[in-house]
């Protein structure tokens, strides 16, 4: 299971819970390109190799990693404040533990879900911003009828909501 940090603004606690779990990342600097990240999401779509993808500012738990390992779901996350709301609140969603909509903060993605993602490369509109793309991929996990699974610890954003959005943009 590979693990992808795409980053602007690494937050310093980031890569140590990752390596603290037995995980090496693979930090892909997305620095300077609005079109950096939404690429680097499409080509794990098309090696389609189990991924965790785990955002620049996602501080990740002790033991979340081999419970991914572990769970035979196509597409797992877990949930985190977004800003000062709850998560329900940020993704009008009840506490559903199948089904909810998957944000990329850390999410674990298997070949089933990644393969049907690849459709997103035939829409020019994935690659013009690295804003919220994963609206359009929960779509499409939808679409194909694949489960999203929730797991249930909260991990720490630590999103720094005082910078502009153009300095830390996920
Ligand atoms: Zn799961």
């Amino acid at each position: 299971m590979r693990v992808v940090v795409g980053y602007t603004v690494l937050h310093p606690r980031v890569v140590p819970a990752i390596v603290r779990q037995g995980y090496e990342p693979e930090l892909v600097d997305c620095t300077g390109d609005d079109s950096a990240w939404p690429r680097l999401l499409l080509s794990l779509f098309e090696v389609a190799e189990d991924v965790v993808i785990v955002e620049h500012d996602v501080e990740v738990r002790s033991g979340i990693f081999a419970a991914f390992e572990a769970c035979p779901h196509p597409a797992c996350f877990h949930r985190y404040r977004v800003g000062n709301q709850s998560w329900p609140e940020a993704f009008g969603e009840k506490d559903e533990e199948f089904g909810a909509f998957m944000p990329l903060g850390c999410t674990r993605l298997r070949a089933e879900a990644l393969v049907a993602l690849r459709v997103l490369a035939d829409d020019p509109t994935f690659t013009e911003t690295w804003v919220s793309r994963d609206p359009p991929m929960n779509a499409v996990l939808d679409a194909a009828g694949i489960t999203k699974h929730r797991h249930p610890e909260m991990l720490v954003h630590h999103h720094d909501y005082s910078m502009r959005a153009s300095d830390t943009p996920f």
